[in-house]
């Protein structure tokens, strides 16, 4: 027997009222709703802990939190009116049923964002309540085999939302003609593309910073900054 919506239950990692530091809102206060588990196990993930089970323990990194004590959680922390609620992870479109459940509690009026690696097409409910769609299809430099980073029908489903907006994770110039190819296989408008640099420490994005700015350039793209890299070093939770 399937659960009623608000018994079930969400795999959550963290918590915590900071600032969006990346793609198209960053500057934007904001809570932050980090899910646990992935489907992908990127080479330089920098969010181990929400699914590397062999390395990090279940039960000190995720709390399985009904969808009323989540939302207390979002309600409690210390964050500015007009804070963006943004929801990430690990891979958050994992747990789309509970994760409906808790949107059709939250005010109508909060800016919702979904950060999700585009392998995953989110529900026609998530699709219509979330404002802004993070997408990050990963590159070659994150090891994962083509077939199981680039899921066609997925990225079309999120595209054709109209509110998705790509961020692709790239080290350097040597990436030049794969963005320009996997923009253009799935028709993404130009306009909508951010190139980041992959850094998980400040002197490495210092490096790669100005490299990806001049390839964004130079293919016509959007540049995203790292701003807790920048801020904080990659610190977790702030
Ligand atoms: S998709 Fe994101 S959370 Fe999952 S392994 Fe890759 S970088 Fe980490």
């Amino acid at each position: 027997m399937s659960s009623a919506p608000d018994e079930l239950k969400l795999k959550i990692s963290e918590i915590f009222a900071s600032v969006q530091g990346e793609g198209r809102s960053a500057g934007a206060d904001a809570v932050f709703l980090r899910l646990a588990m992935c489907n992908l196990r990127c080479d330089w993930c920098d969010t181990r802990y929400s699914w590397d089970f062999a390395n990090f323990r279940y039960d000190d990194e995720v709390d399985e939190l009904d969808i009323s004590a989540v939302e207390a959680q979002l309600t409690a922390t210390d964050s500015p009116p007009g804070s963006h609620l943004v929801i990430t992870g690990g891979e958050p479109l994992l747990q789309q049923p509970a994760l409906e459940a808790l949107l059709a509690r939250l005010d109508s009026e909060l800016f919702v964002e979904l950060e999700t690696n585009g392998t995953l097409a989110p529900s026609e409910a998530i699709a219509t309540r979330v404002n802004q769609f993070n997408v990050s299809p990963k590159l070659d430099n994150s090891k994962e085999p083509e077939r199981r980073r680039l899921i066609s029908s997925s990225l079309d489903a999120l595209r054709r939302t109209d509110k998705a907006w790509l961020k692709l994770v790239v080290e350097g110039e040597q990436e030049h003609d794969e963005i320009e190819t996997l923009v253009s296989r799935f028709d993404w408008p130009k306009e909508r593309v951010l190139l980041m640099p992959q850094a998980a420490q400040r002197s490495v994005l210092e490096r790669r910073a100005p490299q990806v700015q001049q390839l964004a350039r130079s293919l016509g793209l959007g540049y995203s900054p790292r701003l807790h890299i920048e801020r904080w070093g990659g610190r977790r939770g702030v």
